[in-house]
């Protein structure tokens, strides 16, 4: 990884940054690709791509294999308009009716799950002369986003007579699919695959039917119809512990560095960090490293026992991570100032990985990513465009 971007004006030269490696993104695209061929991979790129840098991504995934990107907000594909990606962009949640003339604008595929959304979305496509494409969603179980199976015949039939729609899709979201084996995966599937014979009866067959996220796409090859949604993967983290099987040919795209700030001795008795909650049972160096939790490095990662990379070796986090600065105990390793830590990835073949971070935290790699704040610069490497945030 070099020499990181310590000296890069455009990182304004602070010594703490996340790399992504959009080799790593491409490589995991082809392999998802594969995996699910022939159904196609749209690129979850939400949440700045689970915080890899939303552009970066599309363009790589895209270059890479992906038929089309899915974002949250109509805010998050108008950032990708502006940046020039044109490829399709599904919204995957009903948005607000305000946001519909920006939608139809923007032209992507939005998601409709109501009436009211459905005539929201078709007064804008007409107001602006446009046919707009929308995929139905469905909650088959999960209760949180999408219309009741019930009511997904008159929904679809909506939006076939608004004339200014197109229904090019209907989907559902599985709650259970990271946990395989999962007794309510079939409960979900078998109350979608009823929707879609009720809909198939009114004569209403979306060309692109699409169940499956990450966790269903790697490992239920009946989830995957037409499409797969696929955020966690495209990362190279597992959908979950459980996932971590299907998951070994994925590499994991971010890392996240820092330089050592300070460096200094404390004494056998003394205490550090807020509270003095740790206490040092030996005399000790002690290496102050410039990240905290405005950075998204949880507060209370000392009381799970995390570690960072320095020197290639784990040494521990040492009282309560700060907002802007974090303290490790270096034991008598020969630390100096500017040296780079790893507080998740791999440093001199010693491997502490996002997911290993998650798991002593009590959650999951997504959270771990996405929790890396604005503030940290990204820093991509590789990747077709050798694409770079300067
Ligand atoms: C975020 C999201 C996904 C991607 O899930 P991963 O587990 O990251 O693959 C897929 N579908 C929907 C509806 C989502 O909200």
């Amino acid at each position: 990884m070099g020499d990181g971007p310590a000296a890069s004006p455009a990182h304004g030269g602070r010594w703490a940054w996340a790399e992504v490696d959009l080799d790593a993104v491409a490589h995991n695209v082809a392999v998802l690709c594969a995996a699910a061929a022939p159904a196609a991979v749209w690129a979850v790129v939400k949440a700045d791509a689970y915080g890899h840098g939303a552009v970066a991504v599309a363009r790589t995934a895209v270059a890479a294999g992906a038929a089309g990107l899915c974002v949250a907000l109509v805010q998050e594909a108008a950032a990708l308009r502006a940046a020039g990606v044109a490829a399709n962009v599904l919204v995957l949640s009903e948005q607000p009716a305000a946001q519909a003339a920006e939608a139809v604008a923007l032209g992507v595929v939005s998601t409709v799950a109501s009436a009211d959304g459905i005539d929201a979305l078709a007064a804008a496509a007409a107001a602006a002369g446009q046919r707009h494409r929308v995929h139905l969603k469905v909650d088959t179980g999960m209760h949180r986003a999408g219309c009741a199976p019930a009511d997904a015949v008159d929904l679809a039939a909506r939006v076939a007579a608004s004339g200014a729609l197109q229904l090019d899709g209907v989907f559902t979201h599985l709650a259970t699919a990271d946990e395989p084996g999962h007794p309510d995966i079939d409960r979900q599937v078998g109350r979608f695959d009823t929707v879609l014979h009720e809909l198939a009866r009114a004569g209403l067959r979306p060309a692109t039917v699409h169940t499956a996220n990450s966790a269903a796409a790697l490992t239920l090859p009946a989830a995957r119809h037409q499409m797969v949604r696929v955020g966690i993967a495209l990362y190279g983290l597992a959908p979950g512990p459980l996932l971590a099987p299907w998951c070994t040919d994925l590499r994991p795209a971010m890392s996240l560095h820092a330089r050592i700030s300070r460096v200094h001795r404390a004494p056998a008795g003394d205490g550090v960090s807020y509270g003095l909650r740790h206490r040092f049972a030996r005399e000790t160096t002690v290496a102050t490293v410039p990240l905290g939790y405005a950075d998204g490095v949880a507060r209370r990662s000392f009381e799970v026992g995390a570690e960072v990379l320095v020197r290639g070796r784990r040494r521990p986090v040492v009282g309560v991570v700060t907002m802007d600065q974090l303290m490790v105990d270096a034991g008598d390793l020969p630390v100096a100032v500017g040296d780079p830590v790893v507080v998740f990835g791999t440093q001199a073949g010693e491997q502490l990985g996002a997911d290993e971070v998650a798991a002593r935290l009590g959650t999951i790699g997504y959270e771990v990513v996405c929790a890396v704040s604005a503030r940290v610069p990204r820093r991509h490497v590789g990747g077709p465009l050798v694409e770079s945030t300067a």
